[in-house]
């Protein structure tokens, strides 16, 4: 079946056509229709799964009736982190782009002025985080009582991020009869009431199971005799055996990531970071320069994990395993996009066994275990891939391919790369060097990335 059947405008049909879809997703075919119709929707779907199409294409159409007052929004669409609003209005703006729909973004990190003035002159489609839509709120320059259509994206990532509170005072906020539509990857007991609470006999429509990750991932374990900076050296192994188009490391804590990304740094990578607590502005330029590969290693922490949509990215590794069972489905699921190959190990120590335990238990199966060199090897060698492969780095074709440990330790993949590394301590030598190739913040990391991550609630 095509789009024609969708009940779609013939604009959307060709603005479809123009990226390049030919056939809706699962979650396309049921939710379109119906949100069409005017029906609440609970959507119980994952990123990957064309979910923000199928909620913006029919909003486009029902929003192309009607016009925008001041400061008061025609629809609104929450997300819990603002590279994900910030996603979701990129979507809007690529299937909107026949439609006259003015579009706000409201999320924190950036001026209010700006976005103050935007909605002074009235918008049709609000995208926003919650914390910075109180913000507006309590100041009076934005009013629900005008809008049509609800969107909370993502709402188990709201709950984990203690969002639901402020969801819910928003959603009180609104007027009673309007098109409500929720999404979320598994239906935690929180997020059931609130659905209970605020959606009208909605449509429910679920297209994959949360404990699931794609078939193309190759899902390897590497269990590291030591601590942290025994999986820093395991990491680096990795990174130099594997054929590395680009990677996401992901750690549980804000200082693990910072540690990371400074030690790949000073030991030559192209690397940049990624976590909740750094100004908006490095936090989108980061992300521009992965996506575009001037970064190749992102070191983030889950806010990075869910949702973001880059669609090539060949390894992701854990560098612990994460608290939450869950955040490992996310994590993986940011590579293998769209059919393609993924890889994903998992650097675990032995303080971390009942960590594993719980994982292995979520995911119903064990993962296949990955030997490192100079790692215990186990009496019976995995079946895994080999260790190191002789492959040279797509992004460098210039370096020659690993072939020892020894030369792997001078081996980085970036050609930025001079000089050997030393192990785990910068010099100003390296500072210099890390000033040609550091993308965002450089050595003078401010205080306030110096805190420790909230406990999540
Ligand atoms: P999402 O789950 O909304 O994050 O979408 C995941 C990716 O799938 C995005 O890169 C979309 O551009 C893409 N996509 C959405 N709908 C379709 C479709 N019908 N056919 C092919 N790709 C799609």
């Amino acid at each position: 079946m095509g789009f024609d059947f969708l009940g779609l405008s013939e604009d959307l049909l060709s603005v479809v056509e123009e990226s390049g879809y030919t056939t809706p997703t699962p979650i396309q075919a049921k939710a379109i229709p119906a949100i069409l119709q005017g029906r609440d929707i609970l959507g119980i779907a994952q990123t990957g799964t064309g979910k923000t199409a199928s909620f913006t294409l029919p909003m486009i159409d029902i929003l192309s009736e009607g016009r925008a007052r001041a400061r008061m929004p025609r629809s609104l669409i929450l997300e819990p982190t603002r590279e994900l609003a910030t996603q979701v209005s990129e979507s809007f703006e690529k299937y909107g782009k026949k439609s006259k729909l003015t579009m706000a973004l409201l999320i924190g990190g950036v001026a209010f002025k700006d976005q103050e003035q935007k909605l002074d002159r009235g918008v049709d489609v609000l995208i926003a985080t919650p914390g910075r839509l109180m913000d507006h709120m309590q100041r009076g320059k934005v009013m629900l009582n005008g809008v049509e259509i609800l969107v909370v994206d993502e709402a188990d990532r709201m709950l984990d991020m203690g969002f639901i509170p402020d969801v819910e005072k928003i959603c009180k906020a609104m007027p009673q009869k309007i098109q409500s539509l929720f999404f979320s990857a598994t239906m935690a007991k929180e997020i059931k009431r609130l659905t209970d609470k605020f959606l009208k006999d909605p449509k429910e429509i679920e297209v994959s199971a949360p404990a699931s990750t794609a078939q193309t991932i190759t899902q390897r374990l590497c269990k590291i005799q030591g601590g942290e900076k025994e999986k820093r050296v395991a990491l680096r192994q990795l990174l130099d055996s594997e054929t590395i188009k680009n990677a996401i490391v992901f750690c549980n804590r804000k200082s693990v990531v910072k540690i990371v990304k400074k030690s790949l740094m000073v030991h030559g990578y192209s690397v940049g970071e990624l976590h909740g607590d750094m100004a908006q502005s490095i936090r989108t330029e980061t992300l521009a320069g992965f996506k575009n590969n001037d970064i190749q290693i992102l070191v983030a922490s889950d806010v990075a994990a869910r949702g973001l949509d880059i669609p090539d990215v060949s390894h992701v590794f854990n560098f612990e395993i994460p608290n939450n069972p869950e955040d490992y489905i996310h994590r993986v699921g940011r590579t293998g996009r769209a059919g393609r190959e993924g890889n994903a190990f998992t650097l675990t120590s032995p303080s971390e066994r009942k960590a594993l335990g719980f994982l292995i238990k979520f995911l119903g199966k064990e993962i296949e275990l990955h030997e490192l060199p100079g790692q215990e090897a186990k009496p019976q060698r995995s079946s895994s891939k080999p260790a190191s492969k002789t492959a040279s780095n797509p992004v460098d074709k210039n370096r020659e391919a690993p072939q020892a440990k020894k030369q792997q330790d001078e081996k980085r993949p970036i050609e930025s790369r001079n000089s050997k590394p030393r192990e785990e301590k910068p010099s100003p030598r390296h500072n210099q060097q890390k000033d040609q190739i550091a993308f965002g913040m450089t050595d003078q990391v401010p205080a306030f990335l110096l805190r420790d991550e909230p406990k999540k609630k």
